[in-house]
């Protein structure tokens, strides 16, 4: 892996040390300069990561949106339950239920692929910063300036991935507007689905315990990588073979105690700590409780009609769980942000930045008005937010006008030069995009989308004057609208639910489409305009603000003379911190590790606290084999730690002070959901399932003990 300019770019502000550095999703250039075995690490900070050898970092996966990591040579992977559950969900009916029953497979061949599912491996990066801004010229408007990044971003891509077959390259953007790097992945398309735990064990406690802790829930299932047998990157085939990983995370079935120094390594989603007050208050009174509303109205439809139908439940079980998880989230967020003050001590902070920048004149000429200018798109995007975030979420709740939509999006910007395509249609990217949708489209359940529009145009009808010049839109403006009949009619005249007319569809060009009598196609057609204001709208947005930030992150780092990390994107970052306990209010403790006892306590018999009667049994026989737990006596179930961490980071490897393999990352503490905003040591923990209850439940429970064998856990 090539040594890069990264360095600069992370320590921007001419600083010496990072400060206690429990904070911090360090991009993996920085794990030479953490004195990490003065905080605990026992091994050279080179064996999690060195430029010109292999190293732990070659054993850890992304998978899709999750982290993973290899536990042996043969591409076995391990990571969470709800990270694999897309994967189960579509291999489940209700007579092969797989979220219910769990899933084993007794070899190799009994493997099922997990559809639409992709693992990356980072092999190299570069800073290409320059490369990317070379192409802003000062004269440009906002909106044209996202889109020359974009493009240049796109260029760098194509062209790496030129130049290395096989491989996947993506420009990340580390500061707004500022840092660029260009990281190369290995891509493997083939992922297969070896063991996942009964529902009942993988999400013990269901909605009511995450976000939460004390935790008892199992999260883990494991996967395999396939490859071609020539080792290229090969979509399903039965002759794949195992991919091998330059190198896998030893697992070590000793666990950990409370206080024990650990690291994660991972790819986390998204942070927004440099951004400002004006942001913060945009979060707090409108995207937040927008996303709570919304999203709460979406699972009551989808618990609604999926009552008594198991298969219905089913098809809904995916989505409306990750809705529940950003929901809860979300309530989290507007907690923390009122509890912490969050936005004030923002405030504060900029009010002394903004001291410092005029303190200078040449200062105050570039930078006086940085802060207000960033205001006020944050004021602009508020006022706009009610009506735009209702059009957005129209062609998202209703599934067949999503459909329709990707379709005729597609074949739209399938009319312009591959490089200027948005980039989920550009040809390196369109294959993934279908292969989504059409998973999605298998479990479309009419009924329920139709409840899904119906509530949105109740939605859109509330903002009468933005949709007096919107087609279709405007006719909700009319008394004689009669929007049962409508969205009957809809359903009626519209192929979006057979799967051989969607494919169909997808090689269409726009005339083609426009001329079709499916009667969501139309609908789409109608509303392309609308939604192509708003997309360049929100491109310009994007293009003032990341030209903004990226002053602001100058002027910060003069200001501050201290360090600061990128916020997470999706690249591959290390957290460390202990087995830590935590006080979440005043007269409260909670303590880091929870036992099997606690899962027995919990266990009512009603979802989403039932146990399966094996357990039990084995519990009151107290059959724990190797797995106890020394002190307790117990089966350790979850451990909570103070790491960095954030949504992306699930299935992260939770690792000692010897880089073995202890646990697996799969959530954060109610108070830690402000994380993404600010960390903090007092309330920031992140949540794991310990090493010890995966092995038990795998080997003991399930029997599975060859997958202990191979994970080299005898
Ligand atoms: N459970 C979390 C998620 O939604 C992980 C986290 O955000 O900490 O991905």
């Amino acid at each position: 892996m090539k040594k890069s300019l990264l360095l600069s770019v992370v320590l921007l502000a001419c600083s010496t040390f990072f400060a206690d550095a429990e904070e911090g999703m360090y991009p993996i250039s920085e794990i030479g300069r953490l004195n990490l075995k003065a905080k605990g690490l026992e091994i050279d900070p080179s064996d999690i990561y060195d430029p010109n050898k292999i190293s732990l970092i070659d054993g850890i996966c992304r998978v899709n949106g999750c982290t993973g990591s290899f536990v042996s040579p043969n591409g076995l992977i391990i990571t969470n339950h709800h990270c694999a559950y897309r994967a189960i969900q579509s291999a489940s009916s209700p007579d092969k239920d797989y979220l219910k029953d769990g899933f084993q497979a007794k070899t190799q061949t009994a493997e099922i692929p997990a559809k639409g599912y992709t693992v990356r491996i980072t092999e190299s990066y570069r800073d290409v910063s320059k490369d990317v801004l070379s192409v802003v010229k000062p004269t440009m408007s906002s909106a044209d300036r996202t889109k020359a990044i974009s493009k240049r971003r796109k260029e760098l891509e194509q062209a790496a991935e030129a130049k290395n077959p096989g491989k996947r390259a993506e420009v990340a953007e580390m500061f707004t507007g500022k840092t660029y790097v260009l990281f190369l992945y290995t891509y493997i398309r083939d992922v297969r689905l070896v063991f996942a735990p009964p529902s009942s064990v993988g999400n013990f406690g269901g909605d009511v315990d995450n976000w939460e802790w004390p935790r008892h829930t199992g999260d883990f299932s494991l996967m395999r990588a396939y490859v071609a047998p020539d080792g290229s990157t090969a979509t399903y085939a039965k002759e794949n073979v195992p991919y091998k990983p330059k190198r896998h995370i030893k697992v070590s079935s000793r666990g950990v105690d409370e206080e024990d120094f650990v690291f994660l390594l991972g790819y986390p989603g998204r942070t927004s700590r440099h951004k400002t007050a004006a942001f913060l208050e945009y979060e707090k009174n409108v995207r937040l409780p927008y996303i709570v509303d919304l999203y709460q109205w979406q699972i009551r439809e989808m618990e609604a009609t999926g009552a008594n139908n198991r298969a219905v439940a089913l098809k809904h079980s995916s989505r409306s769980r990750s809705l529940a998880n950003v929901e809860k989230r979300s309530r989290g967020q507007l907690k923390g942000l009122a509890r912490k003050q969050l936005v004030e001590a923002r405030m504060a902070q900029e009010a002394k930045l903004q001291k410092f920048i005029e303190s200078d004149s040449d200062r105050k000429q570039k930078y006086g008005s940085l802060l207000d200018d960033i205001a006020g798109v944050y004021a602009e995007m508020a006022q706009a937010a009610p009506y735009e975030n209702d059009v957005a979420n129209l062609v998202n709740a209703c599934r067949s006008l999503n459909f329709a939509f990707t379709i005729y999006d597609a074949a739209v910007e399938r009319q312009r030069p591959d490089i200027d395509r948005e980039s989920r249609y550009m040809d390196r990217n369109i294959d993934q995009t279908v292969r989504r949708m059409m998973l999605a489209q298998r479990d479309l359940h009419v009924p329920t989308d139709k409840r899904m529009l119906h509530g949105m145009l109740k939605r859109l009808a509330n903002h009468k004057e933005e949709i007096k010049n919107v087609a279709f839109l405007k006719q909700l403006n009319s008394d004689a609208f009669a929007v049962d009949q409508v969205i009957d009619r809809l359903f009626n005249n519209s192929k979006m639910h057979d799967e051989d007319a969607v494919k169909k569809f997808l090689q269409m060009t726009p005339k083609q489409l426009a001329a079709s009598d499916d009667a969501m196609i139309k609908i789409v057609v109608q509303l392309y305009p609308e939604y192509k204001r708003l997309r360049e709208k929100n491109k310009e947005r994007e293009g003032k603000l990341g030209q903004l930030y990226g002053s602001l992150i100058e002027v910060k780092a003069e200001f501050m003379r201290t360090d600061f990390v990128p916020d997470a994107n999706a690249t591959l970052r290390m957290t460390f911190g202990r087995v830590r306990r935590y006080s979440p209010e005043d007269g409260v403790i909670k303590t880091p590790i929870t036992t099997l006892k606690g899962v027995i306590d919990k266990t009512t018999g009603k979802e989403p606290f039932v146990t399966p009667q094996k357990i039990l049994d084995m519990y009151a026989k107290k059959d724990f084999g190797k797995f106890t737990h020394p002190k307790t006596g117990q089966v350790p179930v979850a451990i909570l730690y103070s790491t960095d961490t954030t949504g992306g980071n699930s299935g992260s490897p939770i690792l000692n002070a010897k880089g073995e393999l202890v646990g697996v990352n799969f959530d954060r503490a109610f108070e830690a959901t402000i994380n993404d905003f600010a960390w903090n040591k007092d309330y920031s923990r992140s949540i794991g399932v310990d090493i010890r209850y995966v092995l038990w439940i795998t080997g003991k429970v399930y029997g599975a003990n060859h997958l202990l064998k191979e994970m080299g856990v005898e």
